[in-house]
């Protein structure tokens, strides 16, 4: 604290990401990356780029990145928009779409079970919060969705840190229920098993698409995010993101970007191999008594009805595997969201629970 915080500063609940320790090795299953390695071709695109060239500034517009995502998902360049991670993305589009004009009074809607980053930026932005409750499965129910007083609405498909999926026609259902505002579809996990909304980009000019390359492409690490839209909204985030920095993508997350972005078979190859080893790994956790929500991720969310969640945890903690506990939340106090990981590290993690739970 220090005298010269404003109100805002003072008021502000920041986002706490999964731990990411620097003091020992953990086989770490807390923060939803991927186990594998990025595209080899986006590691070749991004060593050419570490050279003297580094002196200038990148692309502000992301053209070639841009132009790989429109071709990937069969829409124009005008319909892209290109930020720092997901997380600027969103942060830009809460500002640009739900804080700051005549319907800034408006609540805007979303899940009480979703991403906890939502609420920071609705805070972050003066927006007041509708949290609509997942139903005791934790389902969205559509019904839900429908005549709502609010400023727009985010939907997290798949949702996070459930694992479960909503088919497309109920993503289309709530889009036509809500015309007049935006429908936000954050669509971090989509890759592993869901149907994704760009499908519908051409039909709907309130909806906006983010997806992230932090997943699926496992590029976590060069922060790359984007969103799909009608060239209206994404003109939008534009207009905003160049009134707060031009430069959000530098030169070698730009190339590694592209590159992983085109290479199509390389997401393919390691979306199956998650996939493969979440089934497997489902079926061991469930025989070692566990509770699994069927996943559409690369992370199961699951709770045992004899030991604590947080017990588990703290025990898995001490032998050196991280997974993530979201403490004392309601509804999800006794759960744990566990990422894939190779399926060495969940052998290591099956081994370690079967004797915590023993
Ligand atoms: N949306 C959801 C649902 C997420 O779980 C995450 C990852 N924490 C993000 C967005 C942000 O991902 P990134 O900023 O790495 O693109």
């Amino acid at each position: 604290m220090s005298r010269f915080w404003t109100n805002k500063i003072a008021n502000l609940d920041p986002y706490v990401p999964g731990e990411q320790p620097q003091d020992k090795q953990y086989i770490k299953l807390n923060t939803n990356e991927s186990p594998y390695g990025p595209s080899p071709k986006a590691i070749v695109a991004m060593q050419e780029q570490v050279s003297d060239d580094l002196r200038l500034y990148p692309d502000p517009n992301c053209k070639q990145l841009k132009s790989a995502l429109a071709k990937a998902y069969k829409l124009k360049t005008e319909q892209v928009f290109v930020g720092n991670g997901s997380d600027e993305v969103l942060a830009l589009a809460f500002m640009g779409y739900f804080a700051g004009n005549a319907e800034a009074n408006k609540p805007l809607a979303f899940a009480d079970i979703t991403y906890s980053f939502y609420k920071v930026y609705a805070n972050l932005y003066g927006i007041e919060a509708k949290l609509i409750p997942l139903t005791q499965d934790f389902d969205i129910d559509v019904e839900d969705y429908q005549n709502l007083d609010v400023s727009g609405v985010v939907i997290t498909n798949p949702n996070a840190p459930t694992g479960k999926a909503l088919p497309l026609c109920d993503i289309e259902t709530i889009l036509q229920a809500n015309l007049d505002k935006v429908v936000l579809v954050d669509e971090a996990y989509i890759d592993f098993g869901a149907q994704s909304a760009a499908a519908l980009v051409n039909q709907y000019d309130n909806l906006l698409v983010v997806q992230t390359l932090s997943k699926s492409r496992a590029l976590a690490g060069i922060r790359v995010g984007y969103a799909l839209g009608h060239p209206d909204l994404i003109e939008g985030l534009e207009r905003l993101k160049n009134s707060f920095n031009s430069y959000p993508i530098d030169r070698v997350a730009l190339a590694g970007a592209t590159a992983s972005v085109e290479d199509t078979d390389y997401l393919g190859y390691l979306c199956e191999k998650t996939i493969k080893t979440r089934e497997a790994a489902s079926l061991t956790l469930q025989a070692l008594g566990f509770s699994i929500i069927p996943s559409s991720t690369n992370f199961l969310f699951v709770t045992h009805p004899d030991y604590d969640a947080q017990t588990i945890y703290l025990a898995l903690k001490e032998i050196g595997i991280l997974v993530r506990y979201f403490g004392k939340k309601p509804r999800i106090d006794q759960y744990l969201r566990i990422t894939i990981g190779t399926d060495e590290e969940m052998n290591a993690l099956t081994n370690a629970l079967t004797k915590i739970c023993s």
